[in-house]
């Protein structure tokens, strides 16, 4: 094995003071980040094991139905390989991440009166996806940030790593030649004002009962 690794492994996760993720990393639940996002959840007693989550003010799906959550270290961890080092940082990882898909889908099971736990209907499903990914990569490497989304909509397509990508249709494009996939297109919209302070009273609730 290269040496190498466990220099990025146990490579410094001190506060930086360029990073916006490291700046909003001790703000409190309930209070607001610059981009207007909101702590709805900490977990952990100090920077080397705590794990905190907003939930963003935009959403790429439908903004009266969808929500994202985003879980980030309190550290400056750039790569998943990094979070090993820290085994109850590792630990808190499980708890957080199951405390927020527990919240997400009991959101989400609320708004739809058809739930039911096995659905009929794609429509009527409690759908979720969770996505992070890491690089060292210097114009790319960044505090480590992993989203948890309603995964229906335009949200909701096959990504690169689902076999329903792979079996999608291929077309050509036919000034150059090159080889397409179609996928809908994705915007961010913001979520209106009250129902994104609703949900996040209602997230806060959720996730920070004792
Ligand atoms: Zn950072």
């Amino acid at each position: 094995m290269n040496d190498n690794i466990n220099g990025l492994i146990k490579e410094d996760a001190s506060l930086h003071k360029d990073c916006n993720l490291c700046s909003e990393s001790s703000l409190k639940v309930g209070q607001r980040t610059d981009y207007g996002a909101v702590i709805v959840f900490r977990i952990g007693s100090s920077a080397e094991d705590s794990w905190f989550a907003t939930l963003s003010p935009k959403t790429g799906g439908d903004p009266e139905q969808d929500f994202t959550i985003q879980l980030m270290p309190q550290a400056h961890l750039t790569h998943f390989c990094q979070v090993s080092n820290y085994p109850k940082l590792a630990e808190n990882y499980g708890t957080a991440f199951s405390k927020v898909c527990n919240a997400m889908a009991g959101l989400m099971a609320a708004e739809n009166k058809g739930f039911k736990v096995t659905s009929e209907s794609k429509e009527d499903a409690v759908s979720m996806a969770t996505y992070g990914k890491c690089t060292n990569w210097k114009e790319k490497k960044e505090h480590l940030h992993i989203k948890v989304f309603p995964f229906r909509g335009d949200i909701g397509q096959p990504y690169t790593v689902d076999s329903s990508f792979g079996r999608k249709e291929v077309h050509k494009d036919s000034g150059t030649g090159e080889e397409f996939v179609k996928m809908k297109p994705v915007r961010k919209v913001m979520i209106g004002k009250e129902r994104f302070e609703k949900l996040a009273n209602q997230l806060i609730s959720l996730l920070n009962i004792k």
